[in-house]
């Protein structure tokens, strides 16, 4: 018999083993409880924040997908940095992280380090330099690549081979890509983390995230330790996110087909001051994105020349993305990381990881291409000052 692939493996996890009813997909367990048949006799779930069959469902679909020994399902990504943080950092540790990450991961870290938990180091790791002198004394090294918003891509392979050279582990933050586009365990990341929110689950309707590690023996105490910390995510959402997991495969294929017809509607217009997409030959981390990931994914971000005024006319009447918070959904959405998913950086940090005013960050969904392309030509004329809402 023919051995089944990983995507299928991961994207029928549960499907058909029901006992009770033999329902083809898994029911969501709700209870918080299980019954012992006896003191010290658990079926092997006894309390859901420990344990639920639900949650388990996903873990392994999330293992499966990222090539890890196993997956903890955490309530939130930030969750899952938490969980990262506690098992890889002593007091008094060196987190290095990149300095266009997440802002919610900046704020984490920044956090932790103003009250003395930790030190944070937050560096360009596209300069090799710079980053082999960041990891002295490093225990944690955090990576987000492609980078948020600006899309910076890293090397996966050499940082990896620097932070375990200083003695460090290699945390990859592969929430932007998915596991479809990217294994960063097989580039030799030792975690991967995920906000679940974003392309898994991919409906947004759930907040959520995860933790796959590379080791078997690390794994255990990474899932017990979430239990400790009560970072576990509820039934509802793990049964959730895995029904939208399902169809990752086929949505991560269309929202490429239309990330490609927004860009060709962006890219030359005179609005545009720069635009940041790794499929773009004319980006620096191009030929490393072709290496590293199957797909360029369907982030990008506009610059726009005329700053903040454009990027208020361009959103202005802007037709079928929404201006709002996360990405990876199926429905396109438009940030504006200065104010919004950046906003919890300080203006100096957001300077030097060069987000500016002008800069819009994109999500491209799953309507018609041609709607969301026809919706950016008409936003970038009106930034322009042409088209009708301009004057
Ligand atoms: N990592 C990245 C790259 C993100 O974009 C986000 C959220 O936007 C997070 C982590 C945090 O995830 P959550 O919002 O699920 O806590």
């Amino acid at each position: 018999m023919a051995e089944l692939g990983t995507w299928t493996r991961a994207m029928r996890s549960g499907l058909g083993t029901d006992t009770s009813h033999k329902a083809v997909v898994p029911p969501i367990h709700l209870s918080t409880n299980y019954v012992f048949a006896a003191p010290g006799e658990s079926s092997g779930y006894d309390y859901s924040r420990a344990g639920n069959p639900t949650r388990d469902l996903l873990s392994d679909a999330l293992a499966t997908l990222e090539g890890g020994a196993a997956a903890t399902v955490v309530a939130t990504g930030l969750a899952a940095v938490t969980l990262l943080v506690e098992e890889l950092v002593p007091v008094g540790g060196v987190v290095v992280c990149q300095h266009d990450c997440y802002g919610g991961t900046w704020r984490l870290l920044n956090h932790h380090a103003t009250r003395g938990r930790l030190e944070a180091r937050f560096v360009d790791f596209n300069d090799p330099e710079v980053f082999k002198a960041s990891l002295d004394g490093a225990s944690m090294v955090l990576a987000e690549t492609p980078s948020n918003p600006l899309l910076r891509i890293t090397d996966l392979r050499a940082v990896a081979e620097a932070t375990h050279a200083a003695g460090a582990q290699l945390v990859a933050d592969n929430t932007f890509c998915s596991p479809l586009l990217q294994r960063p365990i097989d580039l030799g990341a030792d975690y991967v983390l995920h906000s679940t929110t974003k392309f898994i689950n991919g409906h947004s309707d759930v907040v959520g995230g995860a933790v796959v590690t590379r080791d078997p023996e690390t794994a255990e105490h990474v899932g017990w330790l979430a239990n400790v910390l009560g970072l576990t995510a509820g039934a509802f959402d793990s049964y959730l996110t895995l029904r939208g997991l399902r169809t990752l495969d086929a949505r991560i294929r269309m929202h490429a087909i239309n990330t490609e017809a927004v860009v060709d509607a962006a890219q030359g217009h005179p609005a545009v001051a720069a635009l940041h997409w790794p499929g773009l030959e004319t980006h620096p981390g191009h030929e490393l994105a072709a290496r590293q990931q199957s797909g360029f994914g369907s982030l990008l971000s506009i610059d726009l020349a005329g700053g903040r005024p454009a990027a208020e006319r361009f959103l202005q009447g802007l037709q079928v993305f929404h201006l709002a918070e996360s990405l990876g959904g199926v429905e396109s959405l438009i940030c504006h990381p200065a104010t919004m998913t950046h906003a919890g950086m300080s203006p100096e940090a957001r300077a030097v990881a060069g987000i500016g005013d002008g800069l819009l960050r994109l999500s491209v969904g799953l309507e018609a291409a041609e709607d969301l392309a026809a919706a950016i030509t008409e936003a970038l004329d009106r930034a322009q000052g042409r088209g009708e809402s301009a004057g």
